[in-house]
């Protein structure tokens, strides 16, 4: 189950569970859209995959035992481990190769 995390690692903006800016990796490692469209070009620095939308979890619980009330979202604030300067240089080498032939 993803954990929906609360925050972009690279800027540290807040990503509410119903935000449609927030982009996740294969590993959940997670950003906002507008890092990923302008620092990141598609390449997540902690794993090197793309990224896709976040599915936005529902508020209300239309079946039994689902919906934010019974999984919250995470509210641990989580930052990559990497600098800017090391993430520009790992995106440089990444990004012009297409997601699905990395
Ligand atoms: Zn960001
Ligand atoms: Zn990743």
């Amino acid at each position: 189950m993803l954990q929906l995390r609360s925050n972009c690692e690279l800027c540290d903006r807040d990503l509410a569970p119903d935000s449609t800016s927030a982009r996740i990796c294969s590993y959940e490692c997670t950003f906002c859209a507008d890092c990923v469209d302008t620092q990141l070009h598609n390449v997540c620095p902690n794993c090197g995959g793309g990224f896709v939308a976040r599915p936005i979890r529902p508020k209300t619980e239309r079946r039994h035992g689902t919906g934010l009330e019974h999984q919250p979202a995470s509210s641990k604030r989580v930052h990559s481990l990497y600098s800017r300067v090391q993430i520009r240089e790992f995106v440089n080498g990444v990004k012009d190769i297409p997601a699905e032939q990395r």
